[in-house]
This record gives structure tokens, sequence and C-alpha cells, in this order.
């Protein structure tokens, strides 16, 4: 539930209103506007009975909010998050944001090689996994800490921002020491524990789409972070699992679009693992764009036969720079930018 205070409340009737609600037993998120204060009621699964609050001074409107998930909907937030990073490119606003990078992180000498490769095509976020969920125990599970070192003198060599995966409570704190976006992977994204756990990091989350989630199951994940206090959260759509072998997944492009629609969060489309392909990487990146996803995620190698995962799906480095451009030209169309890195 949402309760609308009129233009000219005073601070104390929108505390009386949190004292009310409080006495429901739900907890009251009081959140300013430009014009006016909205206070979200949390903690119901249920309809609350709003009798009391809709009759309080100051109070303008009372909405029931409908969707299961309530502080990640558009109801709950008409307005689009935009999430800034420390480096000072921004997710979820105007521009358009291309994350580029390995599967994973290999080594110093091939990981800046690599961010050089990003910085230079236009990207503005690396992407590389220190701690890979690999399918099978026997493969290449990432080089931990010493990854994260890695990625922070990538991110300090070419001012990016990195994104990376955490896998459990003790890689996200490692994690939240070094990156600027902490990655949760399709096969945690149901990790309640992880996701309550990112929510009191402070730090941007990438909530990645389980392979078999629906829209609603991967929202209401993204509602457990928020639930634990962290309202800077990413969606990202990489793909489901379908009868077709074809491809390693099915890029659903409708959920690209319903998300906006849905929620207030920005929404990035991951073609490299929906796909598996890299002759499919870029048709799959400009469709997604042209879908109004915030930024695409690209998996890129130097040279991807010589990549420890996900070879086949990475670009090479001209493929890179040429999708950039297609991409800058889509969404121009769409009145977007892409999003540069901030002059140093
Ligand atoms: C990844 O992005 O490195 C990854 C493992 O992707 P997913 O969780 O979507 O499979
Ligand atoms: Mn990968």
């Amino acid at each position: 539930m949402l309760v609308v205070m009129t233009t000219h409340a005073t601070p104390e009737q929108v505390a009386d209103v949190c004292t009310a609600i409080g006495h429901l037993g739900f907890e009251a998120r009081p959140m300013p506007g430009g014009q006016r204060t909205a206070i979200g009621v949390v903690g119901n699964d249920r309809r609350v009975e709003d009798s009391t609050i809709a009759g309080l001074p100051g109070v303008a409107e009372v909405i029931h909010v409908s969707s299961p998930y309530k502080q990640v909907s558009r109801e709950w937030k008409p307005e689009s998050t935009v999430i800034t990073l420390d480096n000072g490119v921004q997710i979820g606003g105007d521009a358009v944001v291309v994350m580029a990078g390995p599967c994973a992180v290999e080594g110093p000498e091939k990981l800046l090689e690599v961010a050089g490769i990003v910085a230079d095509a236009g990207g503005v976020i690396l992407r590389g996994g220190a701690y890979k969920p690999r399918t099978s125990p026997y493969s290449f599970q990432g080089l931990g800490p010493e990854g994260l070192k890695i990625l922070a003198e990538a991110r300090k060599a070419y001012g990016l921002a990195v994104i990376t995966e955490a896998i459990d409570q003790e890689s996200a704190d490692a994690v939240a020491e070094v990156a600027d976006i902490i990655q949760i992977g399709a096969r945690n994204m149901q990790n309640f524990a992880l996701l309550k756990h990112v929510g009191k990091l402070g730090r941007p989350v990438m909530l990645k789409r389980g392979m078999s989630a629906t829209v609603k199951e991967w929202l209401l994940a993204a509602e457990y972070v928020l639930s634990a206090g962290n309202e800077q959260v990413i969606l990202c759509e990489r793909g489901i699992r379908s009868f077709d072998s074809a491809t390693r997944n099915v890029m659903d492009i409708t959920a690209v679009a319903l998300a906006r629609t849905l929620t207030h969060l920005p929404i990035i489309a991951d073609p490299s693992h929906a796909t598996g392909r890299r002759d499919m990487v870029p048709p799959v990146a400009r469709a997604s764009v042209a879908a109004g996803a915030d930024g695409v995620m690209v998996e890129t190698h130097p040279r991807p036969s010589e990549a420890f995962s996900d070879g086949p799906q990475a670009l090479y480095p001209d493929q890179l720079k040429k999708l950039m451009g297609e991409l800058g030209v889509i969404s121009g169309a769409l009145g977007r930018p892409l999003a540069t890195l901030p002059k140093r």
C-alpha cells in the first residue's frame, strides 16, 4: 500500500501517518518527492485495512499496489530508477550502457588487454567473473580473491566501472569491496539468503533472471533486495530454457519490454548467455536495445579460442567495435545516446 500525502502536508502529519502504520503492525517507508511525500507500507502480503489511514490529516490518497512485488513496481514508484556509479556512469537514465569483458578473469595481463579493448570500443563497464558458478565441479572455478585484485587494477587503469559475480555471502562481501556492481547470477536468482545479504551491502546489484524463472519470480527476487534496504537493483534478462537446443537459451525480448512497464528498475540484456553463439550476439543485442533495454552486457575476448570459459560466445574485439557503432545508431533513433566514460 502507498499513502500519498497532500502537497501541503506538514512533517508532523507525515510522522503521524508513519506512527499509525506502525500501530497496524506494518513498516512505514516515507519517500519525499519533488511535489509531495508518499509513504510506502511494507511487511504486508495481504490487503491492508486502510480506513484509519485514509482519514488522517494530510492524506490525499491511499493506493493499493496490486502486484505481488511492491517496491519494485511502477505503481509504487512511477519514475525510472537511475543508478549512478562511482565513475559517474548512470544506468537507467537516458543513456544506454555497454558492459563488456571476458566470461572469467583469466590473469592480470589478459584482463588489462581486454579492458583496453572494451574502453577503446566505447564500453563503460568491464565484466569478468572471479567466482564462477560452473555446471561441472571440474570446470575452471575462477581466480577468486586474486581475480578481484586484477579487476581492481583494470578499473584503475582505464576508469571503467566493474561488475563481477558473487556466489555466496563470503564472496559478496569481497566483491562489494572492489566492484561497482555485484552480479547475482541466474543460478542464484532465488538464493534468498544471498539476496537479503546483498541487500545490506550498499552496492548496486545486478540480478540475472533464473533460467527457468517467470518474470514474476524474477521481480519478487528483486523485491528481496529492495526490502532488505537496497534500492539500487538492475535486472538482467539472459535468456530462458526451452525445448529448443538450437541456441544455448531463448532470449526473452518480450521480458525486456515488459519489465519496463512493470518496474522502475533498469533492465540490461545479456545476448551472450542467451544465445551462446557469437554470430547471434550482435543481432540480439541490437534487438534488445530496440526493445528498450537500458544497456547490454556482452562477452568479449582477445582470442576467444583460448578462453577458459564461454569462448564460442565471446565477440572478437573488432566485432565489439562494430556492434557499438550499431547500438549507437539504434539508441540514437530512440532518442538515447550511448553512455560514455566521464573525462578523467
Ligand atoms: C555470467 O554472466 O558470467 C554468468 C555466469 O551468467 P548466467 O548467470 O546468466 O548464466
Ligand atoms: Mn560466461
